[in-house]
């Protein structure tokens, strides 16, 4: 800015600006201003071409690190936690480096994102490994070296048994914790609803007998020493994932108060804070759940038992935006349609349930600046072959045009990092940005865009 304009006089009527909170990242951060910032810089630096570049993802490393620093913060006073962070959100090598650097450990729940936790550099005591379904190689691997494991269900907790006799004296250096449903019910996304009466994950606490069953198992096992539970995802309220933390750290406290001795060390309260699709403002956040955490399960604060969390999507969605250009536009039924790049193979829940997952659009000019027209109901649509790819629609957004631009919002988890493979679309490169002081965005490259020549050899070509 080359003439600075004086500065404003406070408005004696309006209340004074609230102090910025330090327990939450600053709303810059994750506001239209930075992102349109990074979108000029990705198209002046080629990485969005309308020929070359149709679509690419961007995670801004700023924006994370804030995050993980509110994270940190809510919890200062839990003594001893571990926050990991939940792979299945973001599983690319360079995004779990980055969260590694910034102190987190990490979940994982395959072999492949156990692998990619190991290429991270992640040490095996800062691994998490949960899954409903773990083969006795990974159970294995886990064990001999010392990756965290969260047992699902009985067959689980007599294979790790078989495993550890195995072992003999060489034992195992891995906490090992059981996974138990509180069965506090669901949230308004069925599918994201974890500790439901029927739910496929974890030993149901209310179900006949599995209380007893489960304090006999730690009884006769020295070496089962922590309690899992994650509550459920996007759509679950605060009060319900507390409430089933609540459970959980009841269960643990009966368990070690039966057995008279402090058998359980430990609670895994998974992850789950939803994320707010409908805006910027980062809400819930992680001092909200805290509160909320301290009310109903204070013991979690106390000293009493180690932490661990598993937080994924808040860590990332909102620091992430998918950028793809405008291919063409019609006109279908009397309502526009913008035929873009961005469709299923980036946004798979959008896609196959847009009542669920909403997602904000904002649209932009070729060189990525806001567009500010008139705002008109209109078709956003991916490229593939069937009806139902559109990551909008009937939408109010200025009226788009062939070469402009348009951005998903809030992506930066579960989205684009995590591609389908529907029409042989290629998976797209996502970035990662860095803002300097002076305003100079510095890219890294987070994945390499697929190529042609990369689907051929995968499939057989
Ligand atoms: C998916 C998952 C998480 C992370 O959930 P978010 O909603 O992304 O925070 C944590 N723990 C377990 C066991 C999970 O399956």
């Amino acid at each position: 800015m080359t003439d600075p304009q004086p500065a404003a006089q406070p408005d004696p009527a309006l209340p004074a600006p609230a102090p910025a909170d330090p327990f939450r990242p600053d709303p810059a951060l994750y506001g239209p201003e930075r992102r349109e910032r990074i979108l000029r810089a990705a198209v002046r630096d080629g990485l969005l071409d309308p020929e070359d570049a149709l679509l690419a993802g961007f995670v801004d490393l700023d924006a994370v690190a804030a995050t993980v620093d509110s994270l940190h913060r809510a919890f200062e006073d839990a003594g001893e936690v571990l926050h990991t962070f939940a792979a299945k959100a973001n599983s690319l090598v360079p995004v779990l480096r980055h969260l590694r650097d910034l102190g987190m450990g990490c979940e994982v729940a395959s072999p492949g994102e156990f692998a990619q936790a190991l290429a991270a550099g992640f040490a095996p005591e800062r691994i998490v490994y949960d899954s409903p379904a773990k083969t006795r190689a990974e159970l294995r691997l886990a064990l001999e070296l010392g990756v965290a494991v969260n047992i699902d269900n009985w067959q689980e907790l007599a294979r790790v048994d078989e495993i550890l006799a195995e072992r003999g004296a060489a034992g195992t250096r891995s906490r090992i914790g059981i996974r138990v449903n509180p069965q506090v019910g669901g949230g308004s996304i069925g599918a994201m609803s974890t500790a439901t009466a029927h739910s496929k994950f974890g030993i149901t606490l209310a179900d006949a007998g599995n209380a007893d069953r489960l304090l006999a198992a730690f009884r006769d096992r020295p070496w089962l020493t922590w309690l899992h539970c994650h509550v459920g995802s996007q759509g679950c309220p605060l009060d319900l994932m507390a409430e089933g933390v609540a459970a959980a750290v009841g269960f643990a406290r009966k368990t070690n108060s039966e057995l008279g001795r402090r058998q359980v060390v430990g609670l895994d309260i998974g992850g789950g804070l939803p994320v707010n699709f409908d805006g910027d403002e980062v809400s819930p956040g992680y001092p909200d759940y805290v509160g909320r955490l301290k009310d109903r399960a204070p013991a979690l604060f106390t000293g009493e038992f180690r932490v661990v969390t598993e937080f994924g999507r808040s860590l990332l969605a909102k620091s992430g935006f998918t950028a793809a250009y405008v291919e063409y536009t019609k006109t279908s039924g009397g309502r526009p349609v913008a035929l873009t790049f961005a469709g299923v193979q980036v946004a798979a829940r959008t896609v196959f349930a847009p009542d669920s997952w909403p997602l904000r659009i904002s649209a932009h000019d070729g060189t990525g600046a806001a567009k500010h027209g008139e705002p008109v109901e209109q078709d956003v649509a991916g490229p593939a072959c069937f009806a139902g790819d559109l990551v909008a629609k009937a939408r109010p957004l200025p009226l788009l045009e062939p070469g402009d631009i348009v951005v998903l919002l809030d992506t930066g988890a579960y989205y684009t990092s995590t591609p389908f493979g529907y029409n042989s679309l290629l998976e797209p490169a996502v970035h990662g940005a860095t803002v300097a002081a002076d305003g100079t965005v510095r890219f890294s490259v987070l994945r390499r865009p697929q190529t042609v020549e990369d689907l051929l050899a995968r499939t057989g070509g």
